[in-house]
C-alpha cells in the first residue's frame, strides 16, 4: 500500500478508489488527479493488465495527462480516469457496467466518467442506470455522440496554426500531410485537409479504408513502416501511441508532426528535444487533441449544444499559437510550454480559491 501512496506522491493525486464487486467480478481504480478547476473528468479505459500494479499505474498516469488536457483546452474541469481490468471482447456484462456506475454515483461527482479504450457508448448507458455522473452517451439520449468529428476539427485547426509558424503560410493548398491511421478521427481529418487543398499521403492495416480515403480524396498510399520517411510537411499520428521513438525520429523528413493520437513521443522529454534540435515544430497531443473532451464536457455540465462545441473546438488553433510563441520566446520544447499552460491556470485558479476562502 505504501508503494501507491508514493505514487499518488510523485504524480500529485489527490485520491484513488478501488472498486470490487463479487458478483460482477468488477475490478477497477478509479483516480482522481485534481479537482481544483472543476469535478475530475476522464474516460472509462477497459484492459487486460498484466497485474493489478499496472492497472494503478495506467490510472495514475492518464488522469494526470486529463488534468493537463483540460487545463489547456480552457474547461472548468479537472482531471480523472478509471480502469477496469478486464478483456473488453469477453468480460463485459449490465452487472459489471451497473456495479461500476455505483461506485461513481459514491464520489458524489467527484468524478465523472466517458469512453475510452475498450468502452463505447452502450457501456455508458448502463452505467448511467446507476449515476448522473457519467457523459457521452448517443445523441438521441441527449448526449453528444461521437467525439471524433470534433477531434478530427481540433486537429485541423492544430495542422493550420504549425503550417503558419513553420512554413509561413496561411493555406494549406498543395501542404503535403501524410495521415497515419484512417479511423474515426483520420478519416475525418482527411475530409477537412482534402477541402482546404491539402495533398493527402495515407495509410492503415485495413487495406479498405486506405482504398477508400484514395479514392475519395485523391490521397497517395504507402505501407505502413513508410510513412515516416515519406517526403512530406505534416506528419499527423492517427493510430497509435508511441510512434515518435528512437527508431523513427531519424527517418522524418517532415517540418511538422501535429496528429491526434494520445502520446505520440515515446519519452516525452527525449523526444521532445530531440525534435526541437532537428527544427520540427511539435504540436503537444493532449492540446491538438482536445475536441474529443471538449464535446464530452459541455454534455458533462448540461450545457450540450453543437455551436458551442464548435466554437471552443476552434480556440485550439489559438492555444497552440500561444504554445508555439511561448516556445519560442523561451526557446523550450512545445511540450513544456503547454505543460507550463495548463500548470498556470491552475495555480492561478487555486490561488483564488484560496482568497475566497480566506476571506470568507
Ligand atoms: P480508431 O481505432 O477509429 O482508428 C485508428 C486507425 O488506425 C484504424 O483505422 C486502425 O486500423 C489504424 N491503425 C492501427 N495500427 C496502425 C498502424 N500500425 N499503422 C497505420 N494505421 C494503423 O481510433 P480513433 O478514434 O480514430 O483515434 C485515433 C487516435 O487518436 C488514437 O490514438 C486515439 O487515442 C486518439 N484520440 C482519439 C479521440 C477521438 O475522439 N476518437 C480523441 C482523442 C485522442
Amino acid at each position: 500500500m505504501v508503494e501507491f501512496f508514493n505514487q499518488m506522491s510523485k504524480y500529485g493525486h489527490e485520491q484513488v478508489v478501488f472498486c470490487h464487486d463479487k458478483t460482477s467480478g468488477l475490478k477497477a481504480v478509479i483516480a482522481i488527479h485534481n479537482t481544483i478547476l472543476g469535478p475530475s473528468l476522464g474516460g472509462l479505459r477497459m484492459w487486460p493488465y498484466k497485474n493489478e500494479s499496472e492497472a494503478v499505474e495506467d490510472a495514475l498516469r492518464l488522469s494526470k495527462g486529463m488534468t493537463y488536457k483540460n487545463a489547456a483546452a480552457g474547461l472548468n474541469i479537472g482531471g480523472g480516469k478509471a480502469v477496469i481490468i478486464g478483456d473488453s471482447k469477453k468480460d463485459k456484462s449490465e452487472a459489471l457496467f451497473r456495479a461500476f456506475g455505483q461506485f461513481v454515483d459514491s464520489l458524489g461527482g467527484r468524478y465523472i466518467t466517458a469512453e475510452d479504450v475498450g468502452t463505447c457508448v452502450e457501456d455508458m448507458e448502463m452505467i448511467k442506470l446507476e449515476t448522473d455522473y457519467v457523459s457521452g452517451l448517443p445523441e438521441k439520449e441527449g448526449g453528444g455522440g461521437d467525439p471524433s468529428p470534433y477531434t478530427a476539427q481540433g486537429t485541423f485547426e492544430g495542422i493550420k496554426i504549425a503550417v503558419k509558424h513553420r512554413l509561413k503560410r496561411d493555406d494549406l493548398k498543395g501542404v503535403k500531410v501524410a495521415v497515419q491511421g484512417l479511423g474515426h478521427v483520420g478519416y475525418y481529418l482527411c475530409k477537412y485537409l482534402s477541402k482546404k487543398g491539402a495533398e493527402l499521403i495515407v495509410c492503415d492495416i485495413d487495406e479498405d479504408r486506405v482504398k477508400k480515403i484514395v479514392k475519395k480524396y485523391n490521397a497517395t498510399a504507402v505501407g505502413i513502416n513508410d510513412i515516416y520517411g515519406v517526403n512530406c510537411d505534416v506528419f499527423a499520428p492517427c493510430a497509435l501511441g508511441a510512434v515518435i521513438n528512437d527508431e523513427t525520429i531519424d527517418t522524418l523528413t517532415c517540418s511538422i508532426v501535429a496528429g491526434a493520437s494520445n502520446n505520440q513521443l515515446l519519452d516525452e522529454i527525449k523526444h521532445g528535444e530531440i525534435l526541437k534540435k532537428k527544427n520540427i515544430l511539435y504540436a503537444p497531443d493532449y492540446i491538438i487533441n482536445s475536441g474529443g473532451v471538449i464535446n464530452v464536457y459541455y454534455e458533462a455540465i448540461n450545457q450540450y449544444n453543437k455551436d458551442k462545441v464548435s466554437k471552443k473546438v476552434d480556440k485550439i488553433y489559438n492555444t497552440l499559437d500561444e504554445i508555439f510563441k511561448s516556445s519560442k520566446e523561451a526557446n523550450i520544447t512545445t511540450n513544456e510550454a503547454a505543460a507550463k499552460l495548463s500548470e498556470d491556470r491552475i495555480n492561478n485558479i487555486s490561488g483564488i480559491h484560496n482568497f475566497y476562502r480566506k476571506n470568507k
